[in-house]
């Protein structure tokens, strides 16, 4: 491990030499003369004075050794279709964009709000807004008019981007009407709609205000569109956390730092090289589709994999089957994929020819043990629990391959990553706490390049959100709960909201889940604290269980309750034991595949959910309510 530390020790105490050094291998139309401006804690300027582009990056500058190899692999299971872009196709179509939005007026610093399903033109959109300066806000194409009117405000774009549908499990899911209805309740409607039309549902465009994009993109093709050169910190984009705890943050990135960021995190982190081809499976919409289906592999020169469809369509080995066609060298997706795919046939991964593969990222949520050792034993190859947030743009806790490699622990996101100074603290002091006392994780000022700069809009609920959680001391919360061992390997716990307070006893619900997932029954589960009048909180358990039928009936239930809160005693204590565990058929999850504990717990104390536009399914939480 020596490597490792070294590295991440220069990270932190030879801050400017480190990031002077990963700050080559980005061009630099003009060279910045200080690496990091933190005269105004906890604001953090990196690469001060340098002029860069992201889109510059991303494309041009690899066009002299690689215009005819592919940059970017779009693969829609949902139309069944496949377009390969190269590097010379990209550069074609983000000029056409870049034109486009020119003609409309957009200009650097405005913004351009994105309301797209996973298809090309929501990457030549992005990257456009990058070349001219233009900052984009991508909203979850998910989301319905609510949300979207919300984001609309909040950003007030200049033009809004969308398409007529998206497809999910072969049915187009209309987002016309909801864009429709979002510019009809926004305060702030722009003036100008460009929209893809994809032939899936009618629609009736709104004259002088919707444009085709088809129509406008024949008018540009063949412009050469000026790239416009920004300063470091100029902002690039701005993105709303997932609103897993009811409350989205509009999370605004730098431009030079994220652009460093993203480049060491794919060679250090993710092990890839120009020419490699990787395969990022989230919707463009989080932060891991901004970051590693977009920028981090095109910026390092690697091909990048779209995709459109889910991980089981048509059946559980499509995601391997890419891998196979596309010759991907790392994959990354969600735990909730795989356990998705825990539930069919382990034959599905052996189908496939999967040497290009060297590792298996997830990220997003616990991993928990059980799935990590299923999906590594089937797989075969090294599998990599990253840790990180929207906010942080790129893992905050994980191995790095391209480093050293060094075995994992199940259950670990491993170790702090390089220009992260991660500390667990206590809550009520501020104090660093040592090897297994669990706390909150959090980091020292300032944060490293490419995580976020402020909230957008809003200075001082950046300060006051951040900043200020932590008593005694200036540091960043995470607003996770964990601890690192004494091999140094870390763990979250869960977030500090979810804490459970058991008679004075302290317990994250991710460790009660992770014992609870250990029985050979249970599919996947979800454990919330709930107030109970003797002690406080009592842990309460709901288990998707892998075989329903095999536990028909009040008795086998109540048997299979207790094996399982007998379990949980022997891995955990008594302080653990769930006071009930509930089976249902799903668990409520957020469009991102996350737990919506929250909205769990309020049920459990009879109060209302609040507010659901970030759910799923529905019907789950009608489960859960009706299990109770
Ligand atoms: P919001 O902040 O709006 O409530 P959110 O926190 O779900 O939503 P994201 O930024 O998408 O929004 O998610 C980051 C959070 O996801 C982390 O703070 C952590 O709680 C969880 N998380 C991410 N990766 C992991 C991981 N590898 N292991 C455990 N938890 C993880
Ligand atoms: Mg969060």
């Amino acid at each position: 491990m020596q490597k490792l530390r070294e590295f991440h020790r220069q990270s932190i105490e030879d801050r400017e030499n480190f990031w002077r050094r990963e700050s080559q291998h980005i061009h630099w139309e003009t060279p910045f003369h200080k690496v990091l401006d933190y005269s105004n804690p906890p604001f953090a300027r990196w690469f001060v004075g340098g002029k860069t582009n992201l889109c510059y990056n991303a494309v041009d500058r690899w066009l002299p050794t690689q215009a005819d190899k592919p940059a970017l692999i779009w693969v829609s299971t949902e139309v069944d279709q496949e377009v390969i872009y190269t590097r010379a196709d990209l550069a074609r179509e983000v000029n056409a964009a870049a034109a486009i939005l020119r003609g409309l007026g957009v200009r650097k610093g405005d913004r351009v709000l994105v309301y797209m399903p996973m298809i090309p033109e929501a990457a030549f959109i992005m990257l456009a807004c990058a070349r001219i300066g233009a900052i984009h806000s991508v909203v979850f194409g998910g989301f319905a008019s609510h949300n979207l009117a919300q984001r609309i405000d909040d950003a007030r774009p200049k033009v809004v981007v969308s398409a007529d549908a998206g497809s999910r499990a072969g049915k187009a899911i209309p987002y016309k009407p909801l864009l429709d209805q979002a510019m009809k309740t926004s305060q702030h409607p722009p003036k100008s709609v460009l929209l893809v039309n994809r032939g899936l549902v009618k629609f009736d465009p709104v004259a002088g205000r919707d444009l085709d994009y088809a129509t406008l993109r024949a008018r540009y093709d063949g412009a050469e569109e000026p790239v416009e050169w920004l300063e470091s910190s100029d902002p690039s984009y701005i993105l709303y956390t997932s609103g897993t705890t009811g409350n989205p943050k509009g999370v605004q990135r730098d431009t030079g730092g994220y652009a460093v960021a993203m480049v060491a995190s794919m060679r250090y982190i993710f092990g890839g090289k120009p020419g490699d081809t990787y395969l990022c499976t989230s919707d463009i919409g989080w932060a891991v589709g901004h970051s590693y289906v977009v920028y981090g592999p095109l910026l390092n020169g690697q091909a990048t994999v779209m995709y459109e469809g889910l991980p089981t369509r048509p059946d559980g080995a499509i995601l391997w089957k890419m891998v196979e066609k596309y010759r991907a060298n790392a994959m990354f997706t969600a735990p909730t994929a795989i356990r998705v795919l825990k539930k069919h046939d382990p034959a599905l991964l052996k189908k496939h020819d999967l040497s290009s593969l060297q590792t298996l990222y997830l990220a997003g949520e616990p991993l928990d043990e059980p799935t990590a050792v299923w999906i590594s034993e089937s797989l075969g190859k090294p599998v990599i629990d990253n840790y990180w947030q929207t906010e942080t743009g790129w893992p905050i806790l994980s191995a790095q391959p391209g480093v050293e490699v060094v075995p994992t622990k199940f259950g670990s996101p491993s170790f702090p990553v390089f220009g992260y100074d991660v500390r667990v603290v206590d809550e009520s002091t501020g104090e660093d706490l040592g090897p297994n006392d669990k706390g909150v994780v959090a980091i020292v000022p300032p944060l490293p390049p490419g995580a976020m700069s402020t909230i957008w809009g809003d200075d001082e609920r950046f300060v006051r959100t951040y900043f200020s959680a932590i008593p005694n001391r200036t540091l960043y919360s995470t607003f996770d709960w964990g601890l690192y061992d004494d091999d140094g390997y870390w763990f979250i716990l869960g977030r500090t909201d979810d804490v459970i307070n058991v008679a004075g006893h302290r317990l994250g619900t991710r460790e009660i889940e992770e014992s609870l997932n250990s029985h050979s029954a249970v599919a996947e589960s979800a454990v919330v604290g709930v107030r109970d009048a003797l002690k406080g909180q009592v842990a309460v358990g709901f288990a998707v269980l892998k075989d329903p039928a095999a536990f028909e009936g009040g008795q086998a239930q109540a048997d299979l309750e207790n094996d399982i809160k007998r379990v949980i005693e022997e891995r955990i204590g008594a302080v653990a034991r769930p006071a009930r565990i509930h089976f249902v058929g799903a668990l409520p999850k957020t469009r991102s595949g996350k737990v919506l504990r929250r909205a769990i717990v309020a049920l459990c104390e009879g109060r209302d959910p609040g507010d659901l536009t970030t759910i799923e399914d529905p019907s789950a939480l009608e489960q859960i309510k009706d299990s109770l």
